[in-house]
C-alpha cells in the first residue's frame, strides 16, 4: 500500500514535533512547516493527500493558505483540517466557508486527531463511489431522492419537502462534516428560486421533527453550524 502523505503547518516546534512523529508512526509521509508562506510552496511541491493548518502562523495566516489552496484547481481538491485555539469560532466559520474540511480545538491529542484525519481521507474515498446514486444510507437513515422518500430503520417516513430531502441527502452524504449555515444556503438551495424560507434553522427543526427517534442524528454544532453524526 502507498503511504498517504501529509504536510503539518504549525509554529509551535513542540506541537509540531509531536504530531510528525505520530502520522510517520502510523505510517504516513509526512512534512511539517513553520512559516505560512514556505507551508504553502512546500503544500504546492509535494501535493500532499491531506493538510493539517494551524491557523495563527507567521508569514502567511491559515485562512489565506486556505484560501490560496481552494482558489487553485491543482490543490483545491486536497483536504484540509483547521487547527485552533478555544474562542477562534468566527475563523472556524470562515474556513469552513472557504472549503476547509474539518476543524479540531487545541488542545487534543494526537491520538484523536489521527482517527480525525483517517476520517477525512475515508470520506473523500466514500465520496467518490457515491457521487452519482440518488439514494444514501447513513447510520439507519436512508434518503431516496427517486422514491422521494426517508426511511427511519427501514420505516417511510413520506412528508418531506423537496427542500428537506435536498438538506438532509446532503448532510448524510457528508456525514462527520461540519458545514455552515451560509454553506447550507448556498450548496443546497442555491440555484433553487422555489425554496420559500431561506432560514436553514427552520428547516433543519422540520426534518428532526419528521425523523422523530433519530432526530439527534443532526447536530448543532454552536456557533458553527450542523453536523450529521458521522
Ligand atoms: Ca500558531
Amino acid at each position: 500500500m502507498v503511504s498517504e502523505k501529509i504536510v503539518v503547518v504549525e509554529d509551535e516546534t513542540d506541537i509540531r514535533e509531536v504530531l510528525v512523529y505520530n502520522f510517520e508512526r502510523e505510517g504516513f509521509v509526512v512534512w511539517g512547516a513553520a512559516d505560512g508562506r514556505y507551508a504553502l510552496k512546500l503544500i504546492q511541491n509535494k501535493k500532499p493527500d491531506l493538510v493539517l493548518l494551524d491557523l495563527m502562523l507567521p508569514g502567511l495566516d491559515g485562512l489565506s493558505i486556505c484560501k490560496e489552496l481552494k482558489n487553485d484547481n491543482i490543490t483545491a481538491t486536497i483536504p484540509i483540517i483547521m487547527v485552533t485555539a478555544k474562542g477562534e469560532e468566527s475563523d472556524i466559520v470562515a474556513g469552513l466557508e472557504l472549503g476547509a474540511d474539518d476543524y479540531v480545538t487545541k488542545p487534543f491529542s494526537p491520538k484523536e486527531l489521527i482517527a480525525r484525519v483517517k476520517a477525512v481521507l475515508r470520506r473523500g474515498r466514500v465520496l467518490l463511489t457515491e457521487l452519482d446514486h440518488n439514494c444514501i444510507e447513513r447510520n439507519g437513515i436512508t434518503v431516496d431522492i427517486e422514491r422521494h422518500t426517508v426511511f427511519v430503520d427501514g420505516e417511510p417516513v413520506s412528508s418531506f419537502t423537496a427542500t428537506e430531502l435536498k438538506l438532509l441527502y446532503f448532510l448524510a452524504l457528508n456525514a462527520g462534516r461540519v458545514f455552515t449555515r451560509d454553506h447550507l444556503l448556498s450548496r443546497v438551495m442555491g440555484e433553487d428560486s422555489f425554496v420559500v424560507d431561506r432560514n436553514i434553522d427552520v428547516h433543519i427543526q422540520a426534518i428532526r421533527k419528521k425523523i422523530g427517534r433519530e432526530r439527534k442524528i443532526i447536530e448543532t454544532i454552536r456557533g458553527i453550524g450542523y453536523r450529521f453524526r458521522d
